[in-house]
């Protein structure tokens, strides 16, 4: 077992304090990465506040996780010592469901391993990334390509690959109409993916506030979602809504904007469940869809593709002891757009 420096949460309602927990020793099929970067993600927040129901404490979050290798196990293949390598959202699935057999492991049908609060194959209870080390099996760790900045890159783990998989289902491209609601850490990625695959963006926020970066970012049109005009401005307009917010949003004026056989994708999160009202749906065959971040292949495809069109995340660098006021100011929609922790500062 390797003892290694972490933050954690001692209970729902206290503040991240510094500790130590415990990582594995390296199995044959193991990765040891020394970690330089984890974004702060606000299913984070959910998560250790108890948003989304009793959690073990204490509990180390973050699963935007980019390191370098520092050992490997006697049977890894995919990765070798001094490598830079990233951990999403999950470090193990069944692998032998029919969804996993598909390359999809985040849907396996069994439940695929979490990065944090999961029960491991040894029975311990998963922590996240806010630590400098951590052991994951080598298929569930990821290449970061070169060319994107290494401390920008992290939130691709988990932003990233939660917009760029439903934007890809769904078609997003040239001659497609696709709004993004909320943009804080997976909207701006949305805005940025969605322009790079060609499609026409539009960003629904709650104000115009952010309209100059958006527009920077690859959005061709900003409306604020407080304007009444907003809504009947935009009826039956978009192809694909994706929707990025943490906190319940009524739904219904969203599924109103949707054109003939559009979809409205929900990423964001909240605890409460939502009210849809089914003669919504009814008029232009309208459907409401959800989506879970992506595959470890997909993962792979997106950091790539990020690569290849100079895509790379906007973020706020902090120490390890900001991350307290870091949540604080997600939750006030005050980030612009992902914080990273230098993980440096917890050595
Ligand atoms: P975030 O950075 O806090 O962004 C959420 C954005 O939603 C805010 O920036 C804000 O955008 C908007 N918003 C917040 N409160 C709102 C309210 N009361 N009414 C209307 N808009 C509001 O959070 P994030 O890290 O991007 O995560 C967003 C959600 O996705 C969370 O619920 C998270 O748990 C979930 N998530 C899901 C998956 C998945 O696999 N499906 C993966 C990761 C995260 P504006 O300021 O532009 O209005
Ligand atoms: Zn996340
Ligand atoms: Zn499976």
């Amino acid at each position: 077992m390797l003892t290694v420096n972490a933050y954690a949460a001692p209970s729902a309602t206290e503040p991240l304090v510094a500790t130590t927990i415990e990582r594995r020793d390296v199995g044959a099929k193991d990765v040891l990465i020394e970690i330089a970067y984890a974004g702060i993600c606000h299913s984070d927040i959910h998560t250790v506040r108890g948003e989304w129901g009793p959690q073990q404490y204490p509990l180390t979050v973050g699963h935007e996780i980019v390191g370098v290798v520092t050992e490997v196990g006697a049977d890894v293949t995919l990765h070798k010592v001094g490598d830079r390598v990233g951990v999403g959202c999950m470090v193990n699935s069944c692998r032998e469901c029919v969804n996993c057999l598909s390359g999809n492991e985040n849907y396996c049908l069994k439940g695929n391993t979490g990065t944090y609060t999961a029960v491991d194959r040894d029975g311990t209870i998963t922590q996240g990334g806010y630590s400098t080390h951590i052991v994951v099996v080598e298929d569930f760790v990821l290449r970061i390509p070169e060319a994107i900045p290494f401390d920008k890159v992290a939130p691709l783990l988990c932003a990233g690959i939660t917009t760029y998989s439903p934007l890809k289902h769904w078609n997003a491209g040239p001659g497609k109409r696709v709004a993004v609601v909320g943009m804080g850490g997976l909207g701006h990625m949305a805005v940025k993916i969605a322009h790079a695959l060609g499609a026409e963006v539009t960003v629904l926020s709650q104000t115009l506030s952010k309209k100059d970066d958006g527009l920077k970012l690859g959005a061709d049109h900003y409306f604020a979602t407080s304007e009444r005009a907003t809504f009947t401005d935009l009826a039956n307009h978009f192809d694909l809504i994706i929707n990025t917010v943490s906190a319940n949003i009524n739904i219904n004026h969203y599924l109103k904007l949707l054109r003939l056989n559009g979809t409205l994708v929900s990423v964001g999160a909240p605890p409460e469940p939502l009210p849809i009202q089914v003669f919504t749906l009814f008029g232009n065959r309208r459907t409401f869809a959800g989506s879970s971040i992506g595959g470890i292949r997909e993962t792979q495809e997106m950091l790539d593709f990020c690569a290849e069109h100079g895509i790379a995340p906007e973020t706020e660098l902090i120490a390890a002891d900001q991350i307290n006021e870091a949540y604080e100011r997600v939750l006030k929609s005050d980030v612009r757009y992902r914080f990273v922790i230098d993980v440096e500062t917890m050595k």
